[in-house]
């Protein structure tokens, strides 16, 4: 039988294969063993069939070992993420695997405050797992197990209250398009954009555990809502993926902007609304935080506004963590993850659309129009295979090849250059490189990808 991957991401594996109840089961006791306090876990599912054995198993062994759960059904990463700080949970855990297919299923789990695991506690989580030291507690001391449906609703009400001038966007009645992939967003999405009295036109909404897609928010699997935003005239066009932290966006026209542009969007919004906004002057710095693979859009937008751009390995966790150091008001990164901290320390679909919304009432104009004012670049993200390649001697011949004298190593190799850049990553999980290259030209950027795969042969 395979393994599950176990990165720091979470746990994920294909149902059945590498992700069987007993292995669910085992990663519920570790956790709740090393949970500590009174052991309240609040846990959330995206639609996938297979999610309810999971949940069970799960919750079947966060029980045994004393946890008080809190189960909500269907609820995405970000809304679980947020009741677990906002009420107090000494833990949280989602049940998705995220952009993965569907045969896939996976955990992430949080800790006391809302913040991802990290190494640390992923690694301790492992050493229980692995030496099945467990607290199993007698039967005296066990919690019931109860159900909150309605608790999600919370996470729509603080984004909400967020909001600086609601009227303006309930004044503009916007007509939008909206695809959850009948995934964990096709609840409480259409609720938010029905308090900003959206004229609201769903795709797929209908959590019946089955994807009509595959979930990764790129181009290729967005066929159906660009086909119907191309014959039906909308605003603007939302799509999530199947956990709903992620968020790509399409214009009026139903184009579909490279998921590089939701966080560009989200910079360009709040950066010029920050002076005018109290409570973000009052709590946050006018930074802004993303990772080394995202597009130089957000340095441009950000010099626009004279604002300094931290770039960390990449990592939802890297960049939270860096945005909790610098107080940054805005950060996320370039796969349409939108980092928002008045309402949560991690991606957050649901903030992105909030922004998104209160740019296109605030400028008065068309969402096409407003693309044309942020910089233009080509983007091309891909990955080699480097099997039985020896990474070292890659990387010096990749040197020779892109003279730079400006080389960041906190995370694989980024050359960058005046207006272009190439970001090449070890894969911790799979015997790959990936690749991220940028530049002004479409030709320019090609060649850029053209010279790693020359070297890697
Ligand atoms: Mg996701």
């Amino acid at each position: 039988m395979n393994n599950p991957i176990i990165s720091v991401s979470g746990v994920r594996g294909i149902v059945g294969e590498s992700l069987t109840p007993d292995i669910v089961l085992k990663f519920g006791i570790s956790y709740g063993t090393y949970i500590k306090g009174d052991k309240k876990i609040v846990v959330g599912k995206d639609t996938r069939i297979t999610g309810d054995m999971v949940v069970n198993a799960l919750i079947s062994g966060l029980l045994s070992v004393g946890c008080e759960v809190t189960y909500l059904g269907i609820a995405p990463t970000p809304t679980v993420q947020f009741l677990t700080r906002k009420l107090n949970f000494d833990g949280g855990i989602v049940v998705s695997a995220s952009h993965n297919p569907i045969e896939w299923n996976a955990f992430k789990f949080y800790k006391k405050g809302g913040m991802l695991f990290d190494n640390n506690d992923n690694k301790k989580l492992l050493e229980i797992f692995n030496q099945k030291k467990y607290d199993f507690i007698d039967w005296r001391k066990y919690k019931k197990l109860n159900y909150d449906t309605k608790l999600p609703e919370l996470h729509i009400k603080e984004v909400l209250s967020f909001i600086q001038n609601i009227s303006s966007i309930k004044s503009k009645k916007f007509k939008v398009a909206l695809d959850s992939c009948n995934a964990a967003g096709s609840f409480l999405t259409p609720m938010l954009l029905k308090e900003l009295n959206c004229d609201l036109k769903t795709i797929y909404t209908s959590p019946n555990g089955y994807f009509p897609h595959n979930p990764e928010p790129i181009k290729n699997n967005l066929k159906d809502i660009i086909k119907f935003m191309k014959k039906n005239k909308c605003d603007v066009g939302f799509v999530q993926d199947s956990d709903a932290d992620r968020l790509a966006v399409l214009d009026e026209y139903g184009n579909f902007l490279s998921e590089e542009y939701t966080l560009a969007l989200a910079v360009y919004y709040i950066l010029s609304e920050y002076d005018n906004i109290n409570f973000l002057k009052k709590n946050y710095t006018k930074t802004v935080v993303t990772n080394l693979s995202t597009s130089k859009m957000i340095d441009d937008i950000a010099s626009k506004f004279k604002v300094k751009v931290y770039r960390t390995p990449v990592g939802e966790l890297n960049v939270a963590k860096e945005m909790i150091t610098r107080k940054s008001v805005i950060g996320g990164e370039g796969n349409g993850g939108v980092i928002f901290p008045p309402v949560n320390y991690g991606r957050d679909s649901f903030s992105g659309i909030a922004i998104i919304l209160q740019l296109l009432a605030k400028s008065n104009l068309k969402l096409s129009k407003i693309l044309n004012q942020l910089p233009k670049y080509y983007m091309i993200k891909t990955k080699f295979n480097i099997k039985n390649i020896d990474v070292k001697k890659l990387f010096e011949k990749i040197k020779k090849e892109l003279p730079t004298k400006r080389i960041n190593k906190d995370d694989g190799l980024k050359f960058e250059f005046d207006d272009s850049f190439v970001h090449i990553r070890v894969s911790n999980t799979e015997p790959i490189i990936r690749v991220v290259a940028e530049a002004p030209k479409k030709e320019k950027v090609k060649k850029l990808v053209e010279v790693i795969e020359k070297c890697v042969g």
